[in-house]
């Protein structure tokens, strides 16, 4: 009996989802996960909580030694530095070769470094990984002010988990409000006033040109408009990138990330992608997305997973991936925050990009959209409801607080349910719309449970 080699190269949502997949499909098989990082699997949405001292390490510890005994998964501490496809052959840094018959690239994505003059001083920190919360925790003890950069999740967690660990924080945002490509003006209103709220103060218009230090540490920062800030942290967060630099230099299609077909293989049939690496087929939009989620990135490698049972066994990929729905929860300073489908933030009847909500400022991805789309909303100063219709259905809704619709619209809008009956009262003008949106639910929630 031929026993196959998988190799995974990431130990994260992906690369373990695929690994356990894996495993089911092929008991004999040799599975061999690489890492970088010196921990377990863990889960990396849990470092924002860990930064706010909710959730010990421990508790971050996603499977534990014992699961990767009890499936034979040799965990592998290292970081690769080379691949050679034709060779099927991985390289390690300290140059040893690893043999694989099919191989996963699940490396996941990195935050954009700052590129203003002071960006490589102590102090300067950015947050992707564990290593990278304990710094938050340990910088924020120390620091007197704090200075974060970023219009998105990532840089409002940030901003939140540095308040908390002492330190005086600073949000500085480029454009006049919270988040415009996302928000419009009464929800930045309202997350502004939650982060106000929390004792954090907000600087618009504003940007860092130059982090100023003092023996290796940052020491200040100047600002667009010519002012100083004296500071001792720096947190930026200005967007995330697929970590393809392995497949640079290879004849490998790619764009931002890896180009993958439906069955998460790359155009090169023994090379799979899953996870923030690849960039996946989006039925929604008609284009190849980057879907930076840890429920994607679980989705993804179990599909990777099985079709790569199969490219081992000599037969054609099976298991067809369709990405779902973008859907995206966030607790932001005590607000629930939830965005499904594409939204907008431009007025009823001028929409001409609807846009999606991933991780980041820049993980707003806009996406063009012809059809004549038309928004509704409900808001009384805390919470805030929106929702995006196009030919008698939802196709986006943002949830600003109270978040009783969030299921009912997020199977609305997966399912593709036509509301057209309730077309004339899904409108701006209807002061009940979260009562019409209710009552639309009983009625299809009765006809098909
Ligand atoms: C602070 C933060 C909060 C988040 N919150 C949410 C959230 O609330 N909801 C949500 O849906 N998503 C959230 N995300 C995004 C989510 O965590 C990612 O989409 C998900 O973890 C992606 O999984 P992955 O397996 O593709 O990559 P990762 O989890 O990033 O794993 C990549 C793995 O590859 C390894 N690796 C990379 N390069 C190499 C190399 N050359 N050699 C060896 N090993 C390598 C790394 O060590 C790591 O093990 C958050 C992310 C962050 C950073």
């Amino acid at each position: 009996m031929t026993i196959y080699h998988y190799l995974i190269i990431g130990n994260g949502a992906a690369g373990m989802s695929a690994a356990e997949m894996i495993r089911q499909r092929d008991p004999s098989g040799r599975i061999t996960i690489v890492t970088n990082e010196p921990y377990l699997c863990y889960s990396r949405p849990g470092i924002a909580y860990y930064i706010m001292d909710q959730v010990p390490e421990s508790q971050l510890i996603t499977r534990g030694d014992s699961f990767y005994r009890s499936h034979r998964l040799k965990l592998h501490f290292g970081q690769v530095s080379r691949l050679d496809l034709e060779a099927k052959l991985v390289f390690l840094e300290d140059g040893q070769p690893l043999a694989y018959d099919v191989l996963l690239l699940a490396t996941g994505a990195t935050a954009v470094p700052a590129t203003f003059p002071g960006a490589h001083l102590e102090g300067v920190l950015t947050f992707d990984t564990l290593d990278d919360a304990k710094r938050v925790v340990k910088q924020g003890r120390r620091a007197k002010t704090a200075v974060v950069v970023g219009g998105g999740i990532t840089a409002m967690e940030l901003a939140e988990g540095l308040r908390h660990q002492g330190a005086r924080t600073l949000l500085l945002q480029r454009g006049d409000r919270i988040w415009p490509r996302l928000f419009d003006e009464q929800e930045s209103a309202i997350v502004e006033s939650q982060i106000r709220h929390e004792g954090i103060s907000i600087l618009y218009n504003e940007e860092i040109t130059e982090v100023v230090g003092k023996r290796g540490k940052v020491a200040g920062v100047r600002l667009k408009s010519g002012r100083a800030i004296k500071c001792q942290v720096v947190a930026v967060a200005i967007g995330v990138r697929p970590n393809i630099h392995l497949v640079e230099e290879l004849a490998i299609q790619k764009d931002k990330g890896i180009l993958v077909n439906d069955f998460l293989q790359s155009s090169q049939p023994s090379l799979f992608a899953a996870g923030d690496v690849a960039q996946v087929y989006d039925h929604w939009t008609g284009q190849h997305q980057l879907d930076i989620l840890w429920p994607s990135a679980i989705n993804e490698g179990r599909a990777a997973g099985i079709n790569m049972v199969d490219v081992a066994h000599g037969k054609s990929p099976s298991f067809n991936y369709h990405k779902g729905s973008p859907f995206n929860c966030a607790l932001l300073f005590g607000l629930h925050l939830t965005v499904i489908g594409r939204v907008s933030t431009k007025a009823d009847g001028d929409v001409d990009q609807l846009q999606y909500l991933s991780r980041g400022s820049s993980h707003v991805w806009t996406a063009p959209f012809t059809t004549s789309t038309r928004s509704a909303w409900d808001k009384d100063g805390l919470n805030s409801l929106r929702i995006v219709m196009a030919e008698g259905q939802i196709v986006g809704a943002l949830l600003l607080g109270n978040q009783e619709l969030a299921d009912p619209l997020r199977r609305f809008i997966e399912q593709e349910v036509d509301l057209s009956n309730y077309e004339t009262q899904l409108t701006p003008a209807n002061t009940k719309l979260p009562q019409t949106l209710l009552q639309a639910w009983r009625v299809w929630n009765q006809r098909w449970s």
